[in-house]
């Protein structure tokens, strides 16, 4: 039923995404070259750059309503910096009623000046010079060995009954490989989606208590400041993918491209590469996973969700107090079972039933790294090997 609800959601969300995009409110690229429709081959390792068969509409569906959110408060938090920083001009406001799409362009200037800008070494490999829209382009990459990646069929989230069991579909049946981390020997939190604005307020409740923050790429490269506090807290990132698309729905090419921008924005803001990764939906079978382990990923599911996403949409049964007393029943077990808690970050309401849920659980909590006693990420770079 949750792949009902996610595809429900989705087609709730479809419009707002693509109103979004239009206004290019999620970063649009520059230099884009992810627009050649061509075949829908699967399994072709020959594709460069400009053949890349970008995904359509209803594949980048980044459907759970975070993004949304966070990115109308990020506009009004940046209008409002934008009016500050220019009192001579006309504010954003009047601006808007004047000219809504010019108002918000401007203050969507201001956003693309914050953000991490595009290395000269990411330039160098990729070409490009900037960062993707939701549709990262395919960068062809020397260790991927596409003869490792079983021939497993694409299917979309409403999809299981097509999905062979022997694939271990997480979403479908809850399989788990054994690299697949699902549980912990502490009941802990983890936070998927951001960083967004909200996710300050959630670093301030969280004190000295080390979580873990699944981020999307194309807001850790619009948030480089609040990600940056996430590291200097001493938090553990890993990667939610670039754009938050269900990834069984989507190409080879597609899905090492999901990764490897993912990558290249954590490696661009916070000099390092991560170890961990969250598939968006739980969306993760054996065609997936071989080619995130071969980026040295290892994913990361859950096996406690509170479904708190359902709180951003109008028409769901969640409620924040039936999340509490889930949560209270999984802390009463947790002595003997654990467990990893599957959160958001994105929005502010899932933040505020962030804090609370910390609350109950408490502060003896652990990383995914620190679950298993695995190592925070796979490589670190010093800022003087950043320069060279
Ligand atoms: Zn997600």
């Amino acid at each position: 039923m949750k792949a009902l609800n996610f595809y429900l959601l989705y087609m709730a969300f479809l419009g707002s995404y693509n109103k979004l995009n239009v206004l290019g409110l999620i970063i649009s690229p520059n230099n884009n070259n992810n627009n050649n429709n061509d075949n829908g081959n699967n399994n072709n390792n020959n594709k460069n750059i400009n053949d890349y068969k970008s995904t359509s509409d209803t594949q980048i569906n980044a459907g759970d309503g975070y993004h949304q959110e966070s990115s109308e408060s990020l506009l009004k938090t940046e209008m409002k910096k934008y009016d500050e920083q220019n009192p001579q001009k006309e504010s954003s406001q009047e601006f808007s009623k004047r000219d809504p799409v010019g108002g918000l362009e401007r203050a969507l200037e201001t956003i693309r000046l914050n953000k991490t800008p595009l290395p000269p070494w990411l330039k160098t490999i990729t070409g490009l010079n900037d960062w993707p829209g939701l549709e990262p382009p395919y960068i062809p990459l020397d260790f991927i060995d596409f003869s490792k990646i079983p021939q497993i069929e694409q299917y979309g989230p409403s999809q299981c009954t097509i999905v062979p069991r022997d694939s271990c579909s997480f979403d479908c049946y809850k399989c788990v490989e054994p690299d697949d981390v699902y549980t912990c020997h502490k009941l802990s939190q983890t936070f998927d989606d951001g960083p967004s604005d909200s996710t300050e307020e959630l670093l301030k409740h969280l004190g000295d208590t080390k979580s873990t923050f699944f981020n999307l790429g194309i807001n850790i490269v619009s948030h480089p400041n609040v990600y940056k506090k996430i590291i200097e807290q001493g938090h553990l990132i890993g990667t939610h993918t670039w754009s938050h698309p269900f990834l069984p729905s989507l190409t080879n090419e597609q899905i090492i491209a999901q990764i490897e921008w993912s990558i290249w924005a954590m490696n661009a803001t916070g000099n390092h590469i991560p170890k961990w990764f969250r598939p968006p939906y739980g969306g993760i079978d054996n065609r997936v996973r071989s080619i995130t382990r071969q980026f040295g990923l290892q994913a990361v599911l859950w096996d406690h969700d509170t479904f708190d996403w359902e709180l951003l949409n109008g028409n769901s049964q969640r409620t924040e107090n039936a999340i509490f007393e889930d949560v209270k029943k999984w802390k009463a077990d947790s002595a003997s079972k654990g467990g990893l808690i599957l959160e958001h970050d994105g929005a502010s309401k899932t933040v505020e039933v962030g804090k609370k849920v910390f609350d109950i659980v408490g502060k003896d909590q652990l990383t995914v790294a620190k679950c298993i006693g695995g190592i925070d990420y796979i490589r670190k770079y010093s800022d003087l090997e950043k320069k060279l």
